[in-house]
């Protein structure tokens, strides 16, 4: 049995299904993300494993124990929220203390194992500060050490980073990182940003609508998307509509405008209406009619390290992302072949649901 384990959880607001049946097994020691849209009910996830809110049917167990109906502040959970909810009146010393205290830990030991959370996060030197003293990014690595010095079984965040500007964020993620695996706290993670979710998490539950839909490592959930909503909320992807023409036992054909493309892997019968999902970095420019489409550039914009195309073809408008060599680049108006390895091509339902396991 996984440490935590969350067995048909679901949640109803009134006659609202925030979640529907939620299965998820987290090891010990991993880091797992919930992602997905807002209201799609990562939060209300987290709340029921924290014990803030009851579910309404299903179960919840933390290392073998039942504790789907047990109170919060029986769980022992450390839980981070993106408001830091610091103490304003108490030091960091202090704020981070406050569980200790709470927990009937003796003095000298509180002490101990404050300073060695406040390491953690490289804030011994703030110890004697009060939050208001603190930047956003400081007070936020206060809140992780407050969760972190009760040494928790598992340490929830919701939106952790929210709070903090874009390169802030950026560095928090990989220090957030750091410091779960020095500690190797079992971690599961609410965002709603796919890129954090990606470079932090072991793994990531993808969510919409109350439902998972897809329980997988980063890449996996990159490079093979169950759903249209995945390819294209984790991530960019081109997706173009076709239609089966044959399927044998490991490739797939698709008739996609005035070409047909071969994908590997055979999960659609012939004449099933489908989507075809390819990223942008995975589409090749090359010379006009070698190829296996040609297309014309509509519009391209500069990334810095990369160039964004827009490229006309027989099969739709598809985005490009084609490498700053530091050479010239296609112009606008300049006619282009593309093309594409077979791995690199996946196939979706063309209606929006879920593929069946
Ligand atoms: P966000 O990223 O915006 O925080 P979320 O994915 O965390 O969104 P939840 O907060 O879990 O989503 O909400 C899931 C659904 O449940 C939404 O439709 C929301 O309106 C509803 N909901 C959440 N809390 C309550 C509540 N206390 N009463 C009624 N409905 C609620």
């Amino acid at each position: 049995m996984s440490f935590l384990q969350l067995t048909d959880v679901t949640k109803f607001y009134g006659s609202t299904c925030a979640v529907q049946s939620m299965n998820l097994s987290v090891e010990k020691g991993e880091f797992v993300s919930l992602l997905g849209p807002s209201g799609c009910g990562k939060t209300t996830t987290l709340q029921m494993v924290a014990g803030f809110e009851a579910v309404s049917s299903g179960r919840i167990a933390l290392a073998g124990r039942d504790i789907t109906h047990a109170k919060a502040n029986t769980r022992g959970l450390g839980i981070v929220f993106q408001s830091y909810a610091l103490f304003p009146h108490m030091t960091v010393a202090d704020n981070v203390s406050f569980g200790l205290e709470m927990r009937k830990v003796p003095k000298s030991e509180r002490k101990e194992r404050v300073a060695q959370a406040l390491g953690l996060v490289h804030l011994e030197k703030h110890a004697g500060r009060y939050p208001r003293e603190l930047s956003g990014g400081q007070r936020q690595r206060v809140a992780l050490a407050r969760a972190l010095v009760i040494e928790p079984p598992v340490l929830l965040l919701d939106e952790p980073l929210s709070n903090l500007d874009a390169k802030l964020r950026e560095e928090m993620q990989f220090e957030l990182r750091q410091i779960q695996r020095k500690v190797g706290t079992t971690t599961v993670m609410v965002t709603h940003d796919q890129s954090e979710a990606m470079s932090i998490s072991d793994r990531v539950v993808v969510m919409e609508a109350g439902r998972a839909t897809q329980i997988d490592h980063p890449h996996r959930v990159y490079e093979h998307p169950r759903t249209r909503f995945i390819s294209t909320f984790v991530g960019k992807a081109n997706l173009v509509p076709g239609q089966v023409t044959t399927a044998s036992a490991t490739h797939t054909h698709v008739g996609a405008g005035p070409i047909e493309v071969r994908v590997e892997g055979a999960q659609f019968r012939p004449g099933a209406a489908v989507l075809l999902s390819v990223r942008p970095e995975k589409l090749q420019l090359v010379p006009a009619v070698q190829g296996r489409i040609d297309g014309e550039v509509c519009e391209r914009f500069f990334l810095g390290s990369q160039w964004l195309y827009r490229v006309g073809t027989g099969m739709g408008d598809l985005m490009v992302l084609a490498p700053n060599d530091g050479r010239s680049a296609l112009e606008e108006g300049e006619r282009t072949g593309l093309d594409w390895p077979d791995h690199c091509m996946r196939l979706l339902p063309a209606q929006e649901a879920a593929l069946a396991d």
